[in-house]
């Protein structure tokens, strides 16, 4: 069976930055509004997981979380 992991995103956290979009924009995009990040998925499975891993180290106020 695929492990699968959740995406805990704090919309009020986020600067909009950009670099979690960067890092994975398989599951990273701008609002658009482009102030804020929005996760394409909240639920994703262990391919996606190290792209997400990625961008939860990448952000700089923490407002990504993978479970
Ligand atoms: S890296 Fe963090 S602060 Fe920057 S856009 Fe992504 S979620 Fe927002």
């Amino acid at each position: 069976m695929t492990k699968e992991y959740k995406i805990v995103f704090s919309r009020d956290d986020c600067i909009g930055c950009g670099a979690c979009t960067n890092v994975c924009p398989d599951n990273w995009e701008m609002n658009a509004a482009g102030d804020k990040a929005q996760p394409k998925s909240l639920k994703i499975d262990e391919q996606m997981y190290s792209c997400n891993k990625d961008a939860e180290d990448v952000c700089p106020v923490g407002a990504i979380k993978v479970e």
